[in-house]
């Protein structure tokens, strides 16, 4: 194990925005199509298994698995296979995509059933079938994380319920709607990975959802712990410290300290599937931004066009600057508005050109204040420099490559330096042996 960092943990105070928060989840009306990407997720795509003209129901398999790291596709739609396309990821990755036009009726598939569980490996193969992928945005696939090599060594179970980008409440609106699934998918990944202890971390920014998960604890072992709204208060090293004192080593994993963490709304994806059997097809989402004309928390059907989902909350007032695919500080752009909604996203926020517009770049001063605030420790300057100087040796030495892209560095420079999306580059310069 290498060498464990002293973090100093001082994040930025980011404004919350959270206008929607109290904005209970509407459910948007069939689309007129779906684009479901065949790479929802991290390890390798899904393979199409089914062709042009196919009739497909809720819940159909239409991408199988391609590997351990992976995860099965299911359609949101009974329908017709328009096609097998291509799509193009906000990083430039071209994506295989089944396209499948509803008929209206929406029939269920009569494969959707609720599993038989009753032991750790068929817990683990119901959440392998259901599709579920990490739901807070890094789309891990659940069944991996479910099956650490160390289980026996797992203590506690964390609940990321932190929701620390501004503008996004759908986690918000899952922990005061979807209260009886959290808890039954907390209580099942305790009983069948045999875990003793679950801390469900929220920051204190959400009064109404902390009083109702609290209010609703109703076994042992079970705890609700506010935290400080600092960003990025929900990344998994500093919730686990903040949560239980324990720090993950580096290069090193939760399990390493004896923790899993789940994000809230895959947790109650769990046990919401354990009741019904139908797979991952919907989400929830946070739509806002300057120029959305009625933002809301919507639960959409996965692969849903993004400019039917900005259509259903009012359209745009202006001409988009940016749209994003997650929030302010560590989403995507989207290169146009028919990129479809992805199991991952938990939010659309579409920004004008003055909000959007990147302020003035200027000299460093030099202040420190990039790495106080790094939640890693992380030199972001000294990263930059060695990045510019093609230096790879220096970006090892630095840990560059352990940076989480949370953007807290480039938040608070006061010189508007644009260090986060440098320190991707260098990233992508150390995995090409320094080729820029
Ligand atoms: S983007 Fe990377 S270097 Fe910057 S604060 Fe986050 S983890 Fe640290
Ligand atoms: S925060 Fe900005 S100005 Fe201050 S040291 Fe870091 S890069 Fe330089």
């Amino acid at each position: 194990m290498g060498k464990f960092f002293k973090r100093s943990a001082q994040g930025a105070g980011v404004p919350h925005e959270k206008r929607t928060s109290g904005l209970e989840t509407v459910v948007m009306p069939l689309p007129s199509k779906i684009v479901l990407s065949m790479s929802q997720h991290i390890g390798a795509p899904a393979s199409p298994v089914v062709a042009k003209g196919d009739q497909v129901y809720v819940g159909t398999v239409v991408g199988k698995s391609g590997g351990f790291v992976s995860s099965d596709i299911h359609s949101g739609v009974s329908g017709i296979v328009e096609g097998i396309t291509s799509i193009t990821a906000p990083n430039g990755a071209v994506q295989t995509a089944v396209v499948i036009v509803p008929d209206g009726a929406q029939k269920v598939d009569p494969a959707v059933a609720p599993p038989n569980v009753t032991d750790l490996k068929s817990f683990q193969d119901a959440v392998r079938a259901s599709g579920l992928v990490g739901l807070g945005g890094a789309g891990f696939p659940t069944a991996v994380k479910l099956a650490p090599k160390n289980l026996d060594e797992i203590d506690t179970l964390i609940i990321n319920a932190a929701e620390c980008e501004p503008y996004i409440t759908s986690d918000n609106r899952c922990l005061i709607e979807d209260t009886h699934y959290i808890f039954s998918g907390i209580k099942a990944v305790m009983k069948y990975l045999n875990i003793g202890r679950c801390i469900v971390g929220i920051e204190g920014n959400k009064p109404e959802a902390i009083s109702k998960i609290q209010a609703a604890i109703d076994a042992p072992g079970i705890e609700v712990k506010s935290l400080p709204c600092r960003y990025p208060q929900g990344a998994e090293k500093v919730l686990i410290e903040n949560c239980t004192g324990r720090e993950v080593p580096f290069p090193g994993l939760p399990s390493d300290v004896g923790v899993i963490v789940m994000n809230v709304t895959s947790v109650a994806f769990v046990g919401k599937y354990l009741e019904t059997g139908m797979p991952l097809v919907t989400k929830r989402l946070t739509v806002d931004g300057d120029i959305v004309k009625d933002p809301k928390n919507v639960e959409v059907i996965i692969g849903t066009p993004v400019q039917e989902l900005l259509d259903f909350c009012g359209g745009l007032t202006d001409e988009p600057g940016k749209v994003l695919y997650g929030g302010p500080m560590m989403g995507n752009c989207l290169a146009d508005l028919s990129q479809p909604v992805l199991k991952n996203n938990n939010a659309i926020l579409a920004f004008s050109q003055k909000w959007a517009h990147l302020p003035k770049v200027t000299n460093c001063i030099p202040c420190g204040r990039c790495t106080n605030a790094c939640p890693l420790g992380l030199s972001a300057k000294e990263i930059v420099q060695a990045y510019n100087n093609g230096n790879v040796e220096l970006l090892q030495e630095l840990n560059a490559d352990l940076c989480m892209s949370c953007g807290t560095c480039s938040f608070v420079c006061p010189a508007k330096r644009p260090l986060a999306p440098s320190i991707a580059l260098a990233k992508i310069m150390m995995k090409n042996g320094g080729k820029k």
